[in-house]
């Protein structure tokens, strides 16, 4: 049993290849490097750099590697860009997937686990959203991960494949200890963007809009620790291999933080100023995005003990000390 980890040289997918790793789990990653790190994966992994779409090289990595998981995280992940530049989510998220998809069924890999997002839900009915709520995706990112989640229905109910569609809300933090943390280019997030007006290695934080319907007038996001993600794909995937595996779960930490109370935490843990901004909203926002996580903590045993935003935010100041972070 090998798993296959597409995208496993970025942000979530280079801590879920650790998790594997250290439970004794083989594991090849796959990336393009468009955006990944090559320095974030590990030796004991085998490395493979091509793109998703080509489908006859993922069927033929399955079938030399005796894979019988795939996880994928590779994909544009950004709302705003997702707004003004749609074809480039439309064409990675959706048409690159979909592509990975005829190699995986071509080479008859039976579990797949996919990486979703809060944003399938556009606004919420109900907050904390639960994972049963209606899909209303309001940005492009949320409708092409949406897509890609209804392609998956159809194809588990057509042929051998058991997926799990994992919707994160705010991955956030870091494992300093490994040196693995968040490095985009550029950088979009919330909680990076903070620490590193705080650091001086950026200009003033823009917030994006504090006439909000929140109770300070910022946006409420839930922050999950990227390791307790990483413990969520595991479990998911010891499940999809019992047979036993719900098809969407929501991964957040119940907990609901401002923009200012994540810029009070970057401030207090630094001991440093957040210099920025009030700017307009965002287009592509919504105002709140917290989650009840009930199936993933039923299904799975899922607990999210690392999520406070003090251990969050301290992960991610530990990460930025590190020169990989500049
Ligand atoms: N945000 C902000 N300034 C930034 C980046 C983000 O005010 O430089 C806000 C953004 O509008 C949202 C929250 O912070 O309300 C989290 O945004 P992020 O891009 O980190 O994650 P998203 O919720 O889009 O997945």
């Amino acid at each position: 049993m090998t798993a296959l980890v597409i995208g496993g040289a970025g942000y979530v997918g280079s801590h879920v290849v650790h998790a594997l790793l250290d439970r004794g789990e083989p594991v090849v990653v796959v990336d393009d490097l468009s955006s990944g790190h090559r320095e974030t994966v590990p030796a004991a992994a085998h490395f493979v750099q091509a793109d998703m779409a080509d489908s006859v090289r993922m069927a033929r990595v399955c079938a030399e590697h005796a894979v019988d998981a795939a996880l994928c995280f590779a994909g544009k992940i950004e709302v705003g860009e997702s707004v003004k530049d749609p074809r480039r989510h439309w064409r990675t998220n959706v048409g690159g997937t979909v592509a990975l998809l005829e190699g995986l069924l071509d080479a008859r890999v039976p579990h797949f686990v996919f990486s979703s997002t809060a944003a399938v839900y556009g606004t919420p009915e109900v907050v904390p959203i639960p994972d049963d709520a209606t899909e209303r995706p309001t940005n492009p990112y949320g409708a092409t991960k949406l897509a890609v989640e209804r392609m998956l229905g159809a194809y588990a109910d057509a042929y051998p494949l058991a997926y799990t569609a994992l919707r994160y809300f705010n991955a956030a933090g870091a494992d300093p200890a490994r040196g693995l943390g968040e490095r985009h280019d550029p950088e979009t997030h919330l909680i990076p963007n903070a620490i590193r007006a705080a650091l001086g290695l950026r200009g003033p934080l823009e917030v994006f809009g504090d006439d909000w319907p929140t109770p300070d007038g910022t946006c409420v996001r839930d922050y999950v620790h990227v390791s307790d993600l990483a413990d969520a794909h595991v479990l998911a995937l010891a499940a999809l291999r019992r047979g036993e595996c719900p098809r969407a779960m929501n991964l957040g930490s119940t907990a609901g933080s401002s923009v200012n109370e994540v810029i009070g935490t970057v401030e207090h843990l630094s001991g440093k100023v957040v210099p920025r901004r009030y700017v307009a909203r965002r287009p592509g926002d919504p105002a709140v995005l917290v989650a009840a996580s009930a199936r993933a903590t039923t299904a799975l045993g899922w607990q999210p003990s690392r999520s406070t935003l003090d251990r969050i935010v301290g992960d991610a100041l530990a990460w930025h000390a590190n020169p990989l972070a500049r």
